[in-house]
This record gives C-alpha cells, structure tokens and sequence, in this order.
C-alpha cells in the first residue's frame, strides 16, 4: 500500500473540499465540506456497526439537492462502513474518487504529548496513535480502524488527524500534573491532557469575534456541555486550565459518566462490593452523571420531569449545576480576570435553564443574564448578559467538523488557495 509522504501534501488548487471523519466504536459520522466558503455539501452518519440493523443516513446539502436517505442493514465493520459513506457521496457526485477532494480530516480523540498540532497522516504517525490505546482505550481503537479504513480506500489521498487534545497542550505543569509520584505517573504517561479540544478552540475564538476583540486580548471560560461535558479556561487564546483528565471521565457531571470523584470510591467499590476494574468503568462511564442520580441522560426529558414535580430528576439537576458552579469560580481564580463566559454543544446551546441556573447569585463576580436574550432560540452566537454586565455571557453554537476541516485544509492547501 502506498502512503502519502511530505510531497504528497500539497494538492491541485481546484482540490478544496474535506471529507471530516469522526470513527467512533460502533459508528462513523462524516461530513463533506467546501472550503473555498467553508459550505456544506454532505453529511450522514453510520450507525449500529457490526449489528444487522445498522443505520445509514445522508443528508445532501447542496443547493436542488435530494433529500434526507436513509437505508437499514446489516454492516459488519468499518471498512463496510465507510464504503457505504462512499456510495452515498457518489450517487450525489460527490465520490471520494472526485479530483476536487483534497483531503480527509480524522477527528482522534487522544494524542498524548506528542500530537499538539493537526499532523499528517503517516505510518509512523499511525503507529504513534496507535501507541496511545492504553491511555485512551473507549476512543482510540475505532480511531485507528477509521483512518486505516479511509487509507485503504484512498491511499494516495493526503489525511491529516485533529487531535481533540491538542488545544489543551498549552497547559501549564502546574495545571497538567496530578500530584502524585512523578516517576509514576511519568512511566505509564498519567497526567491532564484534556478533550473536546476542537471545540473549546472554535468556541474561544468565535467568542473573542463576538466581543470584536482578537482572541489574544480576552481570558474566556468555555462550558461545552453536551452528553460529555467539559469547561476549559482560555487565557489570551492558550488554554491554561480544563475539566477532563487522563481521559474524558474527570470533571463536570455529564449525561452518563460521574465526574469528579473522590478516586477511593474506585477501592472501595473493589474492595467492599467485590467490582471489577470493567465493571467500576462502565458503571462511572456509562451508569452514573444524570442517568445514575435519576434514570435520564437528556436535559429535555429532566427538564420536563423537573415540572411535573419530579425530585430525583430536581435533584439530579441541582447536582449538575453545583459543579458547574464550583467550576466556574474556580476557573474565575485561575484565570484572574475573565471577559467571558461562553456556553455550546447540545446542554449549553439549548437549555436556558441550565445557563440561568448556572451563573444565579454570581453578580458579585460580574456575572448575569438577561431573561429576554437567554430564552431566545437561535443557531447564531450572540450575547445573554445584560448590556451593563461585567463579564458577558455567551451562547456560541460549536462547530467541530468545521474547525477539523479548516485545520486539515491548511496543512495540505496550496499557497493561495
Ligand atoms: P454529544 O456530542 O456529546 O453526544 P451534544 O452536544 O449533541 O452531545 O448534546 C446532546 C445533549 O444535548 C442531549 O443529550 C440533551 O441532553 C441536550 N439537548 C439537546 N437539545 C436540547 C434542548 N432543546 N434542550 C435541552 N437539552 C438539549
């Protein structure tokens, strides 16, 4: 199989679209853009891989385009998989065999200390990925299955990885190191590198727009608060501080993993309820956040229940917001003075609640919101905080395929382009 080396890189001038891969365990989603005006022309996702009722659907997005496909069937595996993403493309003539494709752009979850900028896909590269299964094992694996899938499919084709860590590399020790023993912790790589990377760069760059700064004048805390939830604080455009950890399980309380906790529990589970290492993992990754405390992970569906009178559901809220909260004031310390606060992904662009409830009884810190602007529903970035507020509030819708796409065209563009 050949592989794209250095000289590969660059690409015809007419070659401006990206296809964005997310390959996750047993899904891949994807999208088509043009970045000659960063449009869409496609998007779809595969779903239940490996099932016999597996998913496929496509959205053209081009103008006349066709609508929404959907088609059901079994898909053994990634390869399949992305030979079906393929067809879809194709019978839009789309195909990833079109002279106007430049490159495919791999969202990959860890890259470990190594992969602190967009980096080229190659052998060694890969094999470096790779090398950090161990430390990212839920998200890694299906990473790598996905680039070498698209690899096989388009071996001469430039692909580049988009590291969801990345952002986060500019982290102070102080802010990156747990403190425990360092020999340690350096041997088996332990330490804070952070995820949702992409986003949190997008998000405090847009807000900066926003506020009609440049992003090195303003110090931003970013809460991206979807099913996994994460608050970074970003200091003139570096990121100092964020919530996740060695892996994405640290933190905020999210839709189904805890967050913080105090790392006995994981003994005492051991040691008193006889669990197993898998089974202390599935049940903080999978059985705990707001599906543990009350059976729900979808703010709409606690929302509502909170109106019917539910308490588990009240309470379960009433917890997610409290660490908010205490993250809020702490990145408020870290970052000594703060211009904004900005909310996105699913929680944060669209629950009004959780925003209202998140920065009530911070006045003193500078902080509030306007009833009127936070219960407007909109897909624009725009201001919540009162025109006299301090600190302005934010809702920046995250765009993470477009910033995978920016950043994988500009390593492999032609001058000019
Ligand atoms: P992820 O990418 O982590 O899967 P998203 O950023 O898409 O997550 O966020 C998904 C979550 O957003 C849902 O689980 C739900 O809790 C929340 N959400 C989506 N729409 C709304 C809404 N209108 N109101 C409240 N919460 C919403």
């Amino acid at each position: 199989m050949t592989t794209p080396t250095e000289s590969t890189t660059a690409v015809t001038a007419n070659a401006t679209r990206v296809l964005v891969l997310n390959s996750g365990s047993s899904s891949v989603k994807y999208q088509l853009l043009d970045m000659r005006d960063n449009s869409r022309l496609a998007a779809g996702l595969v779903e239940r891989i490996g099932e016999g009722t597996s998913r496929v659907v496509h959205s053209p997005l081009t103008a006349g385009g066709a609508g929404k496909r959907e088609r059901i069937g079994a898909i053994a595996d990634h390869s399949a998989a992305l030979k079906a993403v393929a067809e879809e493309l194709a019978l839009d003539g789309l195909g990833l065999d079109s002279p106007q494709l430049a490159a495919i752009g791999h969202r990959v979850v860890h890259g470990g200390l190594r992969f602190t900028e967009p980096t080229v896909i190659t052998d060694e590269v890969l094999a470096e990925v790779e090398r950090l299964i161990p430390v990212a094992p839920l998200h890694n694996p299906a990473n790598v299955t996905g680039i070498r899938t698209a690899r096989a499919l388009r071996p001469d084709l430039p692909q580049v990885a988009v590291f969801d860590t990345a952002f986060h590399a500019t982290m102070p020790e102080s802010a990156a190191r747990y403190a425990i023993d360092v020999a340690t912790a350096d041997a088996h790589r332990i330490r804070r590198y952070g995820f949702h990377g992409t986003s949190h760069a997008y998000v405090s760059r847009r807000t900066a727009a926003l506020l009609g700064k440049d992003p090195s004048e303003v110090n931003v805390i970013v809460l991206h608060l979807g099913n996994g939830a994460s608050a970074s604080a970003v200091a003139g455009g570096r990121c100092v501080e964020t919530s996740m950890g060695l892996t994405p399980l640290e933190g905020l309380v999210m839709g189904t993993r805890s967050g913080d906790i105090d790392p006995a529990v994981t003994f005492h589970l051991k040691r008193v309820a006889g669990m197993s290492a898998d089974e202390i993992d599935e049940l903080l990754n999978k059985k705990s956040g707001l599906m543990g405390l009350c059976g729900d992970n979808d703010m709409r569906e606690i929302r509502r229940r909170i109106d019917e009178g539910d308490e588990r559901a009240r309470l379960a809220f009433d917890i997610y917001i409290h660490r908010l909260k205490k993250y809020i004031g702490a990145y408020y310390a870290v970052l000594g003075r703060v211009d904004a606060i900005v909310f996105t992904a699913g929680v944060g662009e669209n629950a009004a609640p959780v925003r209202e409830a998140a920065v009530a009884g911070l006045e003193e810190l500078g902080l509030a919101v306007d009833a009127d602007l936070n219960a407007v529903r909109s897909g624009e970035p725009r201001l919540i905080s009162p025109d006299h507020a301090r600190v302005a509030v934010a809702v920046v819708p995250t765009d993470e395929e477009l910033e995978i796409a920016q950043q994988t065209f500009a390593l492999v563009a032609p001058e000019g382009v």
